[in-house]
Order: C-alpha cells, then sequence, then structure tokens
C-alpha cells in the first residue's frame, strides 16, 4: 500500500561545497536515469551559493534541485536570510525545514518551522518538515510524544501530500554512523502516519515519509523495505556522486 507512494531520495549537503564540486552535481544528474528515474524522484540541496548554477547543470536531469532553509518571509530587513520566493526564481522545487541542526544551531522552534514551511508552499515549493527525537529524548521513552509535538507544531495546516514531505531523523542517528534498528525505524514511521491520517484524513495515507540519519549503499535497501518508509533523506553520503548512487541504485531493487 505504502510502497505504491512515489519514493523520494533528497541529499543534503548542509555547508560544503564550493564551485569545484559541480562535478559532483553533474555526475548525479547523469546517473539519475531512466527508467528507475520515472518511478522515483530525486532531489539534491546543495548550499544556496550553488542553488542557481545547479538548477542549470540539472536542466536536463530528472534530478530536482532544492535549499536547506528558508526564512519565513518573502523580503525585508534580515541580513544573511534567503526567502522562499528566491529559491523558486533559482528554479529550485523543494526547501528542507526544520533539520535538526537548524533546530539546535539557530534554535527554531516549531512555530518557526512552520512559519518557514508555509512560506515555501506558498512559494509552489515543495516543503520538506524535519522531525526527531534526541538521544536523551529517546533514553526517556519519549520519542513518540516528540514526534507528536513536531508534527502538531511544524506542519501547516494547508498541507497536502503533494507538496509536504516529512522526513524522520533521529537526532543522534545523524551523522554518527547509528542507525536505529528497522523495529525503531518501523514504530516511529507508523505513528507519523498515523498522526497524518489522523490530522488530514485520506490524503494523510499519501504523505511521503523519508528516513534520515547515516544512510549508505551498505543500509539503503534495508531502510527502504521498512513499512512507511517511503525515500531517505542523506547527509554525508550525498557529497560524492559514486555513494549517492549507490543509495539510488538500492531504490532499483526496491521498487523494481
Ligand atoms: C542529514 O543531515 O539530514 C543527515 C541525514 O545526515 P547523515 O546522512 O550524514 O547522517
Amino acid at each position: 500500500m505504502t510502497k505504491q507512494i512515489r519514493p523520494l531520495l533528497a541529499g543534503n549537503w548542509k555547508m560544503n561545497g564550493t564551485r569545484a564540486s559541480l562535478d559532483q552535481i553533474k555526475a548525479i544528474a547523469e546517473g539519475v536515469k531512466a527508467p528507475l528515474s520515472e518511478r522515483i524522484d530525486t532531489l539534491l540541496c546543495p548550499p544556496a551559493t550553488l542553488l542557481y548554477v545547479a538548477t542549470a547543470l540539472c536542466d536536463d536531469s530528472p534530478l530536482a534541485i532544492g535549499a536547506q532553509d528558508c526564512h519565513q518571509l518573502v523580503s525585508g530587513a534580515h541580513t544573511g536570510d534567503i526567502s522562499a520566493e528566491m529559491i523558486a526564481d533559482c528554479f529550485g522545487t523543494h526547501v528542507i525545514v526544520g533539520h535538526s541542526e537548524r533546530r539546535r544551531n539557530h534554535v527554531e522552534s516549531d512555530a518557526l518551522v512552520r512559519a518557514k514551511a508555509e512560506a515555501a508552499l506558498n512559494a509552489d515549493l515543495i516543503a520538506i518538515v524535519c522531525i526527531g527525537e534526541t538521544a536523551e529524548e529517546r533514553d526517556n521513552a519519549q520519542t513518540l510524544d516528540v514526534l507528536k509535538r513536531q508534527l502538531a507544531g511544524s506542519v501547516p495546516d494547508g498541507s497536502v501530500s503533494e507538496t509536504t514531505v516529512i522526513a524522520y531523523e533521529p537526532v543522534w542517528a545523524i551523522g554518527t554512523g547509528k542507525v536505529p534498528t528497522r523495529a525503531d525505524v518501523e514504530e516511529a514511521h507508523a505513528f507519523i502516519r498515523g498522526e497524518l491520517v489522523e490530522r488530514f484524513g485520506e490524503d494523510g495515507k499519501k504523505f511521503r515519509l523519508l528516513y534520515g540519519g547515516s544512510v549508505s549503499g551498505a543500509n539503503a535497501a534495508d531502510l527502504l523495505s521498512v513499512a512507511n518508509v517511503n525515500g531517505l533523506l542523506v547527509g554525508g553520503q550525498s557529497l560524492k556522486a559514486v555513494d549517492f548512487l549507490a543509495i539510488y541504485g538500492a531504490f532499483e531493487r526496491q521498487f523494481a
């Protein structure tokens, strides 16, 4: 049932990448080929400095280009920020909001993440809303409470499955090499699905739920086989084309 949802493989370059890395984007764009690209969506989110040139590079490729964050307002006196409209103006199609690194490093609240997601939707971007518990919260058996609170607080009421994606990223799994058990991923994704159905009805069954946190070519197929996992959000292993394309290959096995 959930495997009928069109999967998404998304890469987040974080604060990595200069013009010298454009050949990696080009290689990914060329490697994301039919027939698999007809069945799954692929996305790369380089730093904002590379956004415009990256979209130009991907003109003839199914690889979409997105951003890692946006401001909640359209324009104004907000030095250093970029708006969702600016991302769309560079032909970006997606934006990640509420990544745990922004929640932690920039003290972003659920309300702010929701406002950013609303700004993304208003600019006709697809919003990827990240949620996930810290190690301490997991140790205190608060995982599902945290997910419930973040979903309720960060996901706009106007969300629909076509334009809002939820990424479950346990904070302790990001960049650490630690991956939750299949059972833990299954429990979290089933819980998220249930919350979305409760709030959005039938459409809640169609939202794409990504898993993120230390995904690699070695564990991608296994993670993709878990119920309600409709794709992956990849950090470190999206930087090099060879690694990202190995994960892309895992989709072939799972979504043949
Ligand atoms: C991320 O930052 O979204 C992420 C999942 O990172 P990594 O794959 O490096 O754990």
